[in-house]
């Protein structure tokens, strides 16, 4: 038997999404409910990937079934597309999987020819010729591809023509006359006739939407919602009901609560003689639901009873659209409804309330991603709505930001310091001397660098917004303008907004508003954290980090990276000062500087955790991101070292590395310099020791960085243990400290039974580990990852979203490793990926104990732990 690729509604169910799409499977599921759906059939994602597979052909097979199920379709509704008396027209609509509002095209009145138009007229001409003007638009546009400008300008030049303003204003004659000049540009364009066979209409139709599957929005929406190409979208062939019909008629949109705010109360609007294109575009304002209440109460009570039936059935806030023909109610589609993440928390927690749903469906229902908009101040949505970007980038970190543009992170300092509060740094890329202009202003910009640039991760750290990698922008920082990706000049008396949530920049002034946390948000964790294995930590590098990460509920420290508590500019003097010492002395005098900073910091860091485990990672500064590059800076640095200029270049020239990223870092710089590994070792053990005599109980994990080979580890862990040991016993102490690893190198993966023989835990350092596995630099990929994702060679960013073929591969062999070697290894990650929840899942999979990820990110993580484990009890 040949395959099936068309379903009438009555054929299928909810459970059919993969087939169907969201929309099909739900009008077959209201069908089978009995609700008061319009007829109708779908064909499915199988054949959209046919229709791909087959290089954009639709066979006939398909094109044979689609036929048929027409003819079955007139005789279900004893309708007839050639009988105007009778007649059957169809509405065809695309429907994913997953809904991708707005991403893809709709066609109504489809079927529609001269000869029945001309017979529609007889008995009512206006609805006649109005529905074919729009009619040969849609179709022209949508599946034609003619230029829908086109068609707008002789609606324009008519209106003008006729002095009126609105589309019903327009004469039945004004409107014949937009019909023919419609089909004389379909002729112009086409070379044909506008087609009058409703077969061929609707078979152009379905290719049209399975076109639009891949057209580059689409792709843009798949790829920023993770929803695979080979899902495919269904078509949905859907009987028309009319809300135009007159003055009993019309057509709306509710959700069953509303999705601002999560109230449980009907929320929507409706137009009366309308239809559903009318409400989307705007030029008539729709009325809120509250009002077809007064206006019809049996159709208002009808529509309340079907919208809680449905949420109750599905078990979740319903968005549904519906037309009333002739006092009829029709319910076209019904679906989950999209809603702020505010929304979410309600919605859930209030379900749990009624007792709609467990705990854990409440758990399985929030995006864990979505929790995001409630830590960072968020565009206003109705401001945002009305602007359109000028360019896009990466969505580095999340949040809003608006304000009047900086070129240097100097300058962002200065004028903050004048009083200009809203700033947003634009920057090619950052290194660690921009971090104090970066704290101040409200966003960061970067034309440069991807996921994990400097930009990207100090952003996400500091719980900034930030757009990376926009290279549609040209910058010039030192004549101080940017360029848009339409051209247009801004300096730094214009304001520029970016949402670090999408990407986006747009060339003006956009409204924030601060985040609200509502007290479901504290509810709705703590059942998190009842179901979670993983424990959470953050990488935090400071007290201040700590002290927010402590607040969002992390249970320690995973990474504390020490390099970055020298970024600000009283203390990355004394780093550099050490970078470029050129003998033990001086940089044993710089040391000495660090040493008390360190200590102090370390005893901020511990005190903040109470008494969390805190993994201190030693020096793993790519040095390039240190030495300094402008000229005042090295004069000063060489005042600061009685050293000459020229001597000082001398020594940066000496330390240029072709390849910083797989260079002198991590513990090779310990190695070449164990006192620095002494002094780090030394700072920990002490603040560990100090702050245990005010009363805490503090296990301080040093992790040495970037190891490869077990003698490496080996030969720092030596130089730990033994300036531990002297600290403590000349303390008079008592004090238990760790000493584990980084996994970031594939060669450590390969050798871990035999690094775990020494190491009492690993780490995973994941953005490294990527960087080395893929061989692509960490600073350089975004320039090509953007077009290896548009080409489909990747789904997404593996810098992002843990590859885990590949990489997590490694993982799981250094843990399998690992065990072998030390049975009570404990095992993290500390990559950017503890923040990310398909990757949280795979860590949680693979046994680790623990993620560690940006404090910003530590409530996603936690419920994403919490949905890793229920997915493993089958939910
Ligand atoms: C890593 O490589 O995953 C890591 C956490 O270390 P860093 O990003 O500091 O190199
Ligand atoms: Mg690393």
């Amino acid at each position: 038997m040949s395959q099936k690729y068309v379903y009438f509604f009555s054929e299928g169910n909810a459970n059919m999404k993969e087939l169907l799409g969201g929309k099909g499977a739900n009008l077959a599921e209201m069908t089978n409910l009995g609700l008061p759906v319009p007829n109708g059939f779908i064909v499915t994602t199988e054949a959209c990937n046919k229709y791909y597979d087959e290089g954009g052909v639709l066979s006939t097979e398909i094109e044979e079934q689609i036929v048929t199920s027409l003819a079955g379709l007139e005789k279900l509704t004893g309708k007839n597309y050639a009988d105007p008396e009778n007649l059957l027209l169809l509405s065809v609509r695309s429907g994913a999987r997953a809904s991708m509002p707005g991403m893809m095209n709709t066609v109504l009145n489809l079927g529609l020819t001269d000869e029945t138009v001309a017979a529609l007229a007889q008995k009512n001409e206006r609805f006649a010729y109005d529905s074919q003007r729009r009619f040969i638009q849609m179709f022209s546009d949508v599946v034609m591809e003619i230029p829908n400008q086109l068609f707008e300008s002789v609606i324009d030049e008519v209106k003008e023509h006729r002095n009126v303003k609105l589309d019903t204003e327009l004469t039945t004659e004004d409107l014949k006359e937009l019909v023919d000049r419609f089909k004389e540009i379909y002729k112009k364009e086409k070379g044909a006739d506008f087609p009058q066979d409703p077969r061929y209409q609707l078979i152009e139709s379905v290719k049209a939407v399975f076109r639009s599957w891949d057209k580059p929005s689409a792709v843009t929406y798949r790829r920023l919602n993770e929803i695979p190409s080979e899902w495919g979208t269904a078509v949905n062939i859907q009987e028309m009901v009319f809300g135009n019909m007159g003055n009993d008629c019309g057509t709306g949109v509710i959700f069953s609560r509303n999705p601002a705010s999560g109230e449980n109360k009907l929320y929507g609007e409706f137009l009366m003689n309308a239809q559903g294109e009318d409400v989307v575009a705007g030029v008539r304002t729709p009325n809120p639901i509250d009002e077809l209440r007064k206006l019809n109460p049996g159709v208002y009570v009808e529509l309340l009873g079907h919208a809680k039936r449905l949420e109750s059935y599905f078990k979740d806030m319903q968005d549904m659209e519906f037309t009333i023909e002739k006092g009829h109610l029709f319910v076209l589609q019904t679906r989950n409804g999209k809603r702020t993440a505010d929304a979410a928390l309600r919605i859930a927690v209030d379900m749990v309330n009624e007792k709609m749903i467990t705990r854990e469906e409440a758990l399985m229902k929030v995006e864990p991603k979505q929790l995001d908009m409630l830590l960072h101040p968020n565009f206003d949505q109705k401001k945002l709505a009305e602007a359109k970007p000028v360019a896009s980038g990466l969505a580095a970190s999340p949040g809003a930001a608006t304000g009047k543009i900086v070129f240097s992170a100097e300058e962002a300092v200065e004028r903050f310091n004048q009083g200009e509060k809203d700033l947003v740094l634009v920057r090619l890329e950052t290194s660690p001397e921009d971090i104090e202009g970066m704290h101040v202003c409200n966003g960061i910009l970067t034309a440069r660098g991807g996921m994990t640039s400097h930009a990207a991760v100090v952003a996400r750290s500091m719980g900034t917004c930030c757009v990376a990698g926009c290279d549609g922008i040209t910058i010039r920082e030192d004549d101080k303008y940017l360029i848009d990706s339409h051209g247009k000049k801004y300096t730094e008396d214009d304001y520029i907004s970016i949402d670090g949530t999408t990407g986006n920049v747009y060339g003006e002034k956009i409204a924030t508003v601060e985040a609200e946390v509502s007290g479901a948000f504290a509810t709705f964790m703590n059942w998190a954290d009842e179901f979670r294995r993983l424990r959470i930590r953050a990488n935090a590098d400071t007290p201040t980090d700590a002290k927010i990460a402590y607040g969002f509920g992390a249970e320690g420290i995973g990474l504390c990276r020490t390099e970055h508590m020298f970024f600000e500019a009283d203390r990355i003097s004394a780093m550099r000062e050490m970078i470029v010492s050129k003998t033990l002395e001086q940089r044993i005098k710089a040391l000495e500087k660090i040493l008390p900073m360190q200590k102090e910091d370390f005893e901020e860091l511990y005190k903040e955790m109470k008494g969390y485990p805190v993994t201190i990672r030693l020096l793993d500064p790519p040095l390039h991101e240190f030495v300094p590059r402008e000229e005042p800076e090295i004069r000063a640095l060489a005042k600061e070292m009685g050293l000459s200029f020229e001597e000082i270049n001398e020594t940066i020239d000496n330390l240029h590395e072709y390849n910083p990223m797989m260079g002198h870092r991590g513990c090779r710089v310990g190695i070449t310099y164990s006192e620095i590994t002494a002094m780090q070792t030394k700072a920990i053990i002490e603040a560990a020791i100090s702050v245990n005599r005010q009363g805490m109980r503090v296990v301080p994990e040093i992790m040495i960085p970037l190891v490869g080979e077990v003698n490496e580890f080996k030969f720092v862990k030596e130089i730990i243990v033994s300036t531990a040991e002297q600290v403590i016993e000349e303390a008079d102490a008592d004090l238990h400290y760790m000493v584990g690893t980084m996994i970031e190198i594939p060669r450590a993966v390969v050798t871990a039974d035999v690094i775990a023989r020494e190491a009492e835990f690993f780490s995973f350092g994941t953005n490294d580990l990527t960087q080395m596995t893929f061989g692509f630099s960490r600073d350089d990929a975004g320039k090509f990852l953007r077009d290896y994702m548009d080409n489909k060679i990747y789904e997404s960013d593996p810098f992002v979203k843990l590859d885990q073929t590949g990489v997590g591969e490694l993982v799981k062999m250094a843990v399998n490793k690992g065990k072998e070697g030390r049975p009570t290894i404990k095992l993290g990650v500390c990559g950017e990926h503890g923040g990310e929840p398909s990757s949280v899942e795979f860590f949680h999979k693979v046994g680790l104990d623990y993620v560690s990820c940006s404090p910003f990110r530590v409530p996603i993580a936690r419920l994403a732990a919490a949905q890793a484990a229920l997915k493993e009890q089958g939910m």
